[in-house]
This record gives C-alpha cells, sequence and structure tokens, in this order.
C-alpha cells in the first residue's frame, strides 16, 4: 500500500507559528515603517517591491477593499513565493453614498493628487446639510501565502468632514477628516497619535496581535 501523502499544511514540519519573512505588497517606505512599529518585534524580517522588482504591477479596480487587498496580496504572494500582506484602504463619506470610497486615491481623475481630491471633496460637501459630513476611513489587510490561502484584518474609524484643510503632517485626506471625540484634524496630530486610532493602525493592530498563531505554510 501507498503511504498516504500529506498536503503541505497537514506537515507540521512545513509550519511556523510566526513567519521569518514578510513582503509587504508596498513601495511605500511610510507604510513599511508604521507596519514596522506596530509590529514592535525583529522575529519577522519586513520585505518590500523593491526586493522583488520583476513583481506585476495590479490595478486596483475591484469594487471592495477586501477584494483590492487580496488581489495585490495574492499576486505578491505567487510572484515571491513568500507570505505577503498587501493593504487597501479610502474614505467613505456618508452624504455622498460612501464615496470616494475605492476611488479614493483618484477620486479627481487618474492623475489627481491629493490637493485636487480634497478640494473636490470639499466643493462637493459645501451645499449640502452638515450631516452629510458624517464620514470613516476604512482599511483591509489580506495576508495571503503562495498557495492562495488568504487571511483579512480589518480596521476603520469614524468622524466627520472638516470645512477647510487644517495641519500639515500625514497625506491624502488627513487635512480634512475630524476623528470623533475630537477636534483637531488627523493632520494635525503627531504621527503616533493618528496611529493610536487610525484605520491603518487599527487594522495592524489586529494582524499584530494575530501574527502568532496563523499557522503559515513556509515551505513551498
Ligand atoms: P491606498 O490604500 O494606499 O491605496 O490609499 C487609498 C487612498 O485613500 C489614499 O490615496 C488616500 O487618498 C486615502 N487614504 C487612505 N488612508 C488614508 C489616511 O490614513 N489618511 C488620509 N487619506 C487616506
Amino acid at each position: 500500500m501507498s503511504p498516504v501523502r500529506k498536503t503541505p499544511y497537514e506537515d507540521a514540519s512545513a509550519l511556523s507559528k510566526t513567519p521569518s519573512q514578510l513582503v509587504l505588497a508596498t513601495r511605500n517606505r511610510k507604510k513599511m515603517e508604521e507596519i514596522r512599529r506596530v509590529l514592535g518585534q525583529e522575529e519577522t524580517r519586513l520585505l518590500t517591491l523593491d526586493d522583488f522588482p520583476g513583481c506585476p504591477e495590479v490595478e486596483e479596480d475591484a469594487a471592495t477593499f477586501r477584494d483590492n487587498a487580496a488581489k495585490k496580496a495574492l499576486t505578491v504572494a505567487r510572484h515571491s513565493g513568500q507570505i505577503a500582506l498587501a493593504d487597501d484602504s479610502g474614505l467613505l463619506v456618508d452624504g455622498l453614498d460612501g464615496a470616494p470610497g475605492v476611488r479614493s486615491a483618484r477620486y479627481a481623475g487618474e492623475n489627481a493628487n491629493d490637493a485636487d481630491n480634497l478640494a473636490l471633496l470639499l466643493a462637493e460637501l459645501a451645499s449640502r446639510p452638515e450631516a452629510s459630513r458624517a464620514a470613516r476611513f476604512e482599511c483591509v489587510l489580506a495576508l495571503a501565502d503562495p498557495a492562495g490561502s488568504l487571511r483579512f484584518f480589518a480596521g476603520t474609524v469614524a468622524g466627520r468632514i472638516g470645512h477647510e484643510a487644517r495641519g500639515v503632517n500625514g497625506f491624502g485626506y488627513d487635512p480634512i477628516f475630524i476623528p470623533d471625540g475630537h477636534e483637531r484634524t488627523f493632520a494635525e496630530m503627531p504621527a503616533s497619535m493618528k496611529d493610536s486610532m487610525s484605520h491603518r493602525g487599527r487594522a495592524l493592530e489586529a494582524f499584530a496581535s494575530a501574527i502568532h498563531n496563523i499557522e503559515f505554510n513556509t515551505r513551498f
């Protein structure tokens, strides 16, 4: 009788509780530094797309943050042969039926920059009632292994859109986003304060507290 072959997942020697390395599906050093800060341990070596220059570009054209993050994480995991972590995030405004949403980076057009996007959002809200300014940031992290397994971690922060841009820290819509319970915009807060309450900070916290207990397949 031929021996029963174990799948890599059934073979305990191929499983590790904490990955020795992880590829971040980004070239953004700020994101990498934020992830390093939140993970707060040196056990896992962080690589980025700069370590895999041939990795195919992923078009973020899905209808949800979750699907965009999954698409990026799977592409990078398959190309690199490593566990990969990808994020997708954006701003959802109540009075605009959840816009800009997955189009946050391109709200004012394909080549729009942060200032263009922010100006368009303020203009769209200018003649609407105050209640329409209720908003939230959402972030979904997708963790993929090269065999196609996926895990998700999400974070959200509720707030409102201010009437003018204030502050110079952060990026994107930070100068017009005022988190609930605060008077300052994200761009008026120190990075550490934003990290402690932001959508990305919360998703990363969820990831960081799960990372030691996820059974990764580290042999492919
Ligand atoms: P991505 O997740 O890097 O693709 O970000 C999508 C877009 O959402 C960014 O270009 C910003 O416009 C917006 N966004 C996501 N997170 C933040 C944030 O923490 N502050 C301000 N804008 C953000």
